[in-house]
């Protein structure tokens, strides 16, 4: 346990003024995640003895994966998003980071950021909010209570963690499933950082494989889309990623660098026709750094000793010159110093908060020209290995298969544990599948590496 204060609902007792005008609202439920029970596979092939999986695409408090940079938008609606908003209402979340949106460092760095604005204006005690308890607002908690401010945290779910999510079972998991963000290295490297000094187990993977009914395919590789990036990025304006490709002579049906393409939605959530060539998405590590362990150990260090109101959805948010006004879906107003808001692109785009007076119009134009890519993942264990192999980045290439990446933590960690990810227009398709269909179409997409025997 932890020494963090954890408040029964928003209104308890904590310095709180009621606004007149506030009246109770239903709080959203976020559709759940997935740990249990284990759905029924309908055909012969192989049955995991577990089995989890997400649904961020149509979660309230998410509303999708990771934020992006769509064709015809620059990087530069990223720096009006974090903007301060009259010097009390500050603004965080991977969407506000320029450098590398849509990561866990991002979210870091940007908790950490908006903290470090508050603090050069705050003074001594002054009362504090953060809204949202992801990895963002954990960061800027920690910051703010290391300057000796008293915070209190509003957080929709009944969890911290946001968008991180390992789902801890010991009778259906040998390490946590990681239901969001998992991958650190590379441009994660201040997320590695943090799981070092916490101790969290991490593994990296190596050894493509690529396959298709007909058996093992040449790798296609990333300069395909490099070199159709470099060629669009001479061009008087922007195209999508998919248009670039296109104007290179390449198909993107093509089925080797669809496998390619789809792996790169299901690490950054965008599909081809939504992605900038300018501002092009990353693409996937070549050697991936997943974490093995409970990541929920780095919240709990980061918000120890904050006083948190869990189920809290902030609905609205009232601001001028004397301070800040919270509205709470329950029912309740609470006012503060300055506020340190951390809440998904996704969900500002879907008019879950209100603003009064309304954000301004660089905040509003950034919101509505950035986008909300969409990734979902599904874990699978067996008690047997589906095939013998070294590789643990597997490619699904060609049929109708949904989830076309799949990492196999086998090589690296002795369990016949397989994680699908998807993403782009895939993952909203898999998101509104219910379980059964889900685990339907996951063992489906896996026939290539199962039909085949190793
Ligand atoms: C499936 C998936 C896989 C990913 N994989 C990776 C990866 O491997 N590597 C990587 O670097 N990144 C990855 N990401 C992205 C990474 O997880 C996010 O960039 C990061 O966690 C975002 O942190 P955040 O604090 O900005 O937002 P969040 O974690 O979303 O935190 C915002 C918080 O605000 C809360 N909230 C929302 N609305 C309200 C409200 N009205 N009132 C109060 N609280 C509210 C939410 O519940 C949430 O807790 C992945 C994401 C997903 C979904």
């Amino acid at each position: 346990m932890t020494r963090r204060t954890l408040l029964v609902g928003a209104g308890a007792g904590v310095l709180g003024v009621l606004l007149a005008s506030c009246t109770p609202e239903p709080v959203p439920t976020p559709t759940p995640t997935s740990p249990s029970p284990k759905p029924t596979p309908s055909g012969d092939g192989p049955t995991p003895s577990a089995f989890a999986r997400s649904a961020w695409t149509t979660d309230p408090f998410s509303r999708g994966a990771a934020s992006f940079t769509p064709v015809g938008t620059q990087p530069s609606a990223r720096e009006a998003l974090a903007a301060p908003v009259g010097d009390r209402l500050f603004m965080a979340g991977e969407a506000t980071d320029a450098d590398a949106p849509g990561t866990l460092s991002a979210a870091l760095r940007s908790g950490l950021r908006a903290a470090e604005e508050l603090l050069d204006v705050a003074v001594e005690g002054e009362r504090v909010a953060v809204v949202g308890a992801g990895l963002a607002g954990a960061a800027a908690v920690s910051r703010l209570l290391a300057a000796g401010l008293e915070v209190t945290v509003f957080e929709g779910r009944d969890r911290v963690g946001g968008r991180v999510r390992s789902v801890v079972d010991e009778e259906s998991w040998p390490f946590p499933a990681q239901l969001g963000g998992w991958l650190v290295g590379e441009d994660g490297a201040e997320m590695g950082e943090r799981l070092d000094a916490l101790d969290i187990r991490t593994a990296t993977l190596e050894t493509p494989a690529w396959r298709s009914a007909e058996g093992e395919v040449e790798p296609v590789p990333d300069q395909r889309i490099t070199d159709a990036v470099a060629a669009a990025q001479l061009l008087p304006a922007d195209s999508s990623l998919a248009d670039a490709l296109a104007a290179a002579g390449a198909d993107i049906e093509e089925p080797g660098l669809a496998a390619l393409l789809a792996a790169v939605s299901a690490s950054t959530g965008i599909a081809p026709d939504e992605a900038s060539s300018w501002f092009p998405p990353a693409l996937p590590a070549a050697s991936p750094t997943v974490a093995l362990g409970d990541l929920g150990s780095v919240f709990d260090s980061l918000l120890e000793g904050a006083r948190m109101s869990l189920s809290s959805p902030v609905s609205r948010v009232a601001h001028d010159d004397r301070g800040v006004s919270l509205g709470i879906a329950t029912g309740e107003s609470l006012s503060f110093d300055r506020v340190v808001l951390t809440v998904p692109l996704g969900v500002l785009q879907s008019d879950g908060i209100e603003f009064s007076p309304a954000l301004p119009f660089s905040h509003r134009g950034a919101i509505a020209a950035l986008g909300m890519g969409r990734i979902e993942t599904i874990w699978l264990r067996f008690d047997e290995p589906l095939i013998e192999t070294d590789a643990a980045l597997w490619h699904v290439v060609g049929g109708e298969a949904l989830i076309r990446t799949w990492y196999s933590l086998a090589p690296a960690t002795g369990e016949n544990v397989l994680v699908g990810i998807v993403g782009g227009a895939s993952a909203a398709e898999f998101a509104d599948l219910d379980d059964d269909d889900a685990l339907a179409a996951a063992l489906s997409s896996l026939a290539v590496f199962t039909a085949s025997g190793g």
